[in-house]
């Protein structure tokens, strides 16, 4: 097999991801994940504070830490594109503090970083002003916020631990990671150092999210040999950046920048307990991959294009469910769902051990990975098989307009149940993963450091 072409060929599986979020709303998930834990439930609220402020006060020591970090990035991360010098947050010649921050950072210098809380379901605003969807992000035209309610929060105003990270638990999905390529057709992306786009459509505005929020460390050799743009992954930066900055933020004395980091990490860290993150094509197997690329270069195309769409349909199969759940139990205030049991249970958190460097691989993508294959199966079992196992249908049309959770009791009663006693299982983790990078990031002692965290 002539190794460019079969490259090629998975090059293209990759078009169909890059769209999707992973957990909808990460934000109702947090806040339930956090709900129970002591030191983010039980801590005082803090004084909310403007980026420009934070920045400004903190220059000289953010010039230092972020310089040690980027020495630290290139000493110990795998593959990590080293910053261009001329991005350094004490040598760029650009003159706005923020904007000479964010490209530090190599996150779209336009992110809105806006003051705001994102409600839950049903939360009163407390005589809060509302934002509009392109107030706190960077999309063109970001439909899906519409039905988020974000509400404006004013330097000073004591704002709860528990909702400044929840909130910025859904930030990097507003847009933190868009145009960062070459090819992304933005001002920035040739200046960010980060190549070309490793895979998806570069023409597609939320494309370039996708190698920031999803990996591949466990994936069959042949596959990285045919597809070593697999590597070329980002979680695991934005995850080490936010964790640092997180702990400067409480260091010197900024807990809302310390929390708001903070949830900005484990947007990364969660994004990967999705085993759609975390696994190329789950409930295809290699040599069946193997085959689809094959039929692919030798001209059968169909194969392949069954192959994504069913993925995808699954995909966004699991990312509905969820959302159709999460939003009716809060608002309804009904936290009997397996889900929201999974996610406040603490009892396991410490057979994970410590949060520290090697924790993505050995623990959360190990397990995700470990666990697409029943999930992939579980879905087609209880999921009308006209919404995830027919190639000919696109999920989102067939679904539109409709409660996917009466759909599938119509078809199959009980459905609905047995699926949320998978789900739960990935909820545990979610919380879980959640509160070992908490731990992680309030304690003394430097997590990355550590030799016995994982
Ligand atoms: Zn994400």
């Amino acid at each position: 097999m002539n190794r460019k072409t079969a490259t090629s060929a998975l090059v293209i599986f990759f078009c169909a991801i890059g769209n999707l979020n992973a957990w909808s709303e990460h934000s109702i998930f947090m806040h339930s994940a956090l709900s129970g834990m002591k030191e983010i439930a039980g801590a005082a609220p803090v004084a909310a504070e403007t980026l420009d402020s934070f920045l400004a006060k903190e220059s000289k020591g953010l010039a230092q830490l972020l310089s040690e970090e980027e020495s630290w990035a290139r000493a110990n991360i795998e593959g990590y594109p080293a910053r261009p010098d001329d991005l350094a947050f004490d040598r760029s010649t650009e003159t706005n503090l923020r904007k000479r921050f964010l490209y530090a950072l190599r996150v779209n210098p336009e992110a809105k970083m806006a003051m705001a809380l994102q409600l839950m379901p049903g939360q009163d605003p407390a005589g809060r002003t509302f934002l509009t969807p392109r107030d706190v992000s960077v999309y063109k035209n970001p439909i899906w916020l519409a039905k988020i309610r974000f509400a404006q929060i004013r330097p000073g105003e004591r704002v709860a631990p528990l909702e400044i990270l929840s909130t910025a638990a859904d930030e990097p999905d507003l847009g933190l990671d868009i145009g960062l390529f070459e090819d992304s057709g933005t001002e920035w992306g040739s200046k960010m150092g980060f190549g070309k786009i490793p895979f998806g459509n570069a023409n597609l505005e939320y494309s370039s999210q996708a190698p920031f929020h999803m990996t591949f460390y466990h994936e069959a050799g042949i596959v990285y040999m045919l597809a070593g743009f697999l590597k070329h992954t980002y979680p695991e930066v934005r995850v080490r950046q936010f964790y640092a900055l997180s702990r400067y933020a409480f260091r010197t004395g900024h807990p809302y920048w310390g929390y708001r980091f903070m949830g900005m990490g484990l947007h990364y860290v969660t994004d990967l307990t999705q085993p759609y993150h975390a696994r190329v094509l789950p409930g295809i197997g290699v040599l069946r991959m193997l085959w689809i690329n094959l039929m692919d270069i030798a001209g059968r195309h169909q194969p392949k294009l069954d192959a994504i769409q069913l993925v995808s349909n699954r995909h966004s199969a699991i990312e509905n469910f969820y959302q159709v759940i999460l939003h009716r139990d809060s608002v309804a205030h009904d936290m009997n769902h397996p889900y929201w049991k999974a996610t406040v249970d603490e009892s396991k958190d410490l057979s994970y051990g410590k949060f520290g460097r090697k924790y993505l691989k050995d623990v959360v993508t190990q397990e995700s990975e470990s666990r697409a294959d029943a999930l992939d199966s579980k879905l087609t079992d209880l999921i009308p098989s006209n919404l995830v196992s027919d190639p000919s249908v696109e999920f989102a049309v067939a679904n539109a307009g409709k409660d996917l959770t009466k759909v599938m009791e119509k078809e199959k009663p009980g459905s609905v149940d047995q699926l949320s006693l998978v789900l739960a299982d990935f909820a545990a983790s979610f919380g879980s993963h959640s509160r070992n990078f908490i731990r992680a990031v309030l304690a003394l002692e430097d997590a990355y450091a550590s030799s016995n965290a994982k």
